[in-house]
């Protein structure tokens, strides 16, 4: 008999290295158009900074506000439209795409309402999602741009931001199944009692700028309730997660 107590979840798919294997080719474009955004910005007007000095603001900015871009705008005045714009300019897409089949009818066959929930900005996002064809399982797409709280750009792992999304959907937290690939996201849904899965097939390096490599075996932790290779193996797993 079915079970008719348990309401159907909402997922929320994060989208690079979750939806599509951006490590293959579309993070070090992304990479590199950082590089040198950066490099012009430190620099003094004439001569960019060093890659060193590039590589330390990456990695302290990403250390201490979870992402590159928020110490941008913090310490140098950076526009986060124009930073999002100019890093995710990479021309043409199919060339630069990877992803696995069968996610449409994964998705399609999941039960409950999916929103896409992404720190890319939402040109690059949609521009994705078209090459993947998935836009049409997805209720909404949540993209940097729409992750203002109190007019501050709130991307995850805000978990102010992850409450107020849930506010506006009038979800609560236990309904709700987060999908990604950085365990920072997880941990910080995982503390507001949303369920969580770890997509691990994608993961390349553990930090941003290529410079950590990933520990030989990945441990799941405690705040994720399930390890997936891949997000084809979610119904196989659903049941560990209601
Ligand atoms: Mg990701």
């Amino acid at each position: 008999m079915p079970n008719h107590t348990l309401p159907s979840p909402v997922w929320l798919f994060d989208l690079d290295n979750t939806l599509h294997d951006a490590s293959h080719a579309i993070f070090p474009a992304i990479s590199a158009n950082m590089n040198t955004y950066i490099a012009r910005v430190l620099g003094d007007g004439s001569t960019p900074a060093t890659q060193a000095q590039v590589d330390a603001a990456r990695l302290g900015y990403w250390r201490r506000y979870g992402a590159t871009l928020l110490g941008m705008i913090r310490h140098h005045g950076v526009s986060a439209a124009d930073f999002l714009h100019v890093t995710h300019d990479l021309g043409a897409l199919d060339k630069l795409m990877r992803a696995e089949k069968g996610l449409g009818t994964l998705l399609r066959r999941l039960p409950g309402r999916k929103i896409l929930l992404t720190n890319a900005p939402t040109r690059y996002s949609t521009d994705v999602m078209r090459h993947l064809g998935l836009s049409r399982h997805f209720a909404h797409h949540v993209a940097i741009e729409h992750m203002h709280v109190h007019r501050r750009l709130r991307p995850k792992p805000s978990s102010l931001m992850l409450r107020r999304l849930l506010r506006k959907h009038g979800v609560a937290a236990r309904r709700c199944i987060l999908v990604e690939d950085t365990l920072a996201n997880l941990k910080s849904a995982s503390r507001l009692g949303l369920r969580t899965v770890w997509v691990t097939q994608y993961l390349r390096m553990s930090d941003p700028i290529g410079k950590a490599p990933l520990p030989r075996t990945l441990k799941r932790p405690r705040y994720v309730d399930v390890k997936v290779k891949s997000v084809r193996q979610l119904p196989a797993r659903l049941h560990r997660l209601r």
